[in-house]
């Protein structure tokens, strides 16, 4: 399989993780694999929002990364996780489900999100329910360019009680674009994840791993921590709060190590809501809700980043913020 032409966000990253290596000692337990041995492909998960597409990927890597939620389009992020096993490395891209009742400039910035995670990829994973099939799904088959490798990924197979329903449902997948591969699976079946990556390694082109082995993710510890106040925010809030709402990191600091040699980080992040009426409901009585966001990121954040933390969060009006394409840009989406 011929190699695409990096893109220039793609080139950036490798450069950053080249300065990396140089930095490292070579002494890590990852056996080596010779460079002409090596494959290395991104895999992009699409579908619509709710197919367990983040469970997907968390089961792929094997840790924590994406943030997984009952409720619909917590991901507004492009997210890379890495999985590196034999000569093979998975760069997988979970993008952001696609969006179809409104069309604001947020939209509009996630559905280039969309569009550029599309054009560098080795194979789609195209995901969804078993059994199901509607409006929104067919949406994302028809973002899907022509002649890609895509693999259907019949997803929560567990939920299917007739099993023998799904065939005719499987046969009228394969009329709906050329398929690579139709798996029925379950995200949540160990054995199920073993068998998508062996089927996903000749999918990946012969080419040296654009990060070391052990790396899982390019995304940086700033942008974990909003992600991980991001779901306490709406998971706390329940139904209440609009997905307009978004968090904000402010400052990250690493201020020094205490007694054990433990790196102590100070995280000031704003909770950014359209209305005075949402900031109310982020507070919550008596400041109780806001303050149980801080102590539940804290929590998981001590034992992700391996530090001692201390945050301090701060909700913020900013009226109409999702329709402001400056604004938009100044929190980080472009
Ligand atoms: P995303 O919006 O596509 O990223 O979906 P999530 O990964 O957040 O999953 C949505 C919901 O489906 C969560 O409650 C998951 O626990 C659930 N889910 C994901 N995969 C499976 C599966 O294979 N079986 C079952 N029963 N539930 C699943």
């Amino acid at each position: 399989m011929p190699s695409k032409p990096l893109s220039e966000e793609v080139e950036q990253q490798l450069r950053n993780v080249l300065k990396k290596t140089d930095t490292t000692s070579d002494t890590n337990s990852v056996v080596k694999v010779a460079i002409e041995e090596q494959h290395c492909g991104m895999v992009a998960i699409v579908g619509r929002p709710n197919v367990g597409k983040s469970t997907l990927l968390n089961a792929l890597v094997g840790q924590k990364i994406s943030i997984t939620s009952r409720k619909v389009q917590t991901t507004r992020h492009r997210i890379t996780g890495i999985y590196t096993r034999d000569s093979y490395q998975f760069v997988f891209v979970d993008t952001p489900g696609f969006q179809t009742k409104h069309s604001n400039a947020l939209n509009k910035s996630m559905n280039k999100v969309v569009s550029a995670a599309l054009s560098e990829v080795s194979v789609f994973f195209l995901v969804l329910e078993a059994g199901r099939y509607d409006n929104a799904d067919e949406q994302v088959i028809n973002l899907l360019p022509s002649g890609a490798s895509v693999i259907l990924i019949a997803n929560k197979l567990d939920t299917v009680k007739q099993r023998a329903r799904l065939a005719p449902w499987l046969l009228d997948m394969q009329t709906k674009y050329n398929f690579a591969e139709i798996i029925p699976m379950s995200a949540k079946s160990h054995d199920d994840i073993k068998r998508l990556l062996k089927i996903t390694e000749q999918y990946l082109p012969k080419q040296p791993w654009w990060y070391r082995p052990d790396e899982l993710t390019d995304k940086s510890e700033r942008f974990l921590a909003a992600e991980i106040v991001r779901e306490k925010l709406f998971r706390l809030t329940g139904d209440e709060l609009p997905y307009t709402s978004t968090v904000v990191i402010d400052q990250f600091q690493e201020k020094s190590t205490d007694k054990t040699g433990k790196r102590v980080l100070h995280i000031a992040a704003s909770i950014v809501v359209d209305r005075a009426s949402h900031k109310a409901m982020v507070i919550g009585n008596k400041g109780e809700r806001i303050k149980r966001i801080g102590t539940e990121s804290r929590i998981e954040l001590e034992q992700l980043l391996n530090a001692k933390i201390f945050i301090e969060l701060w909700v913020k009006v900013r009226s109409g913020w999702a329709d402001n394409e400056d604004q938009l840009r100044s929190f980080g989406y472009s």
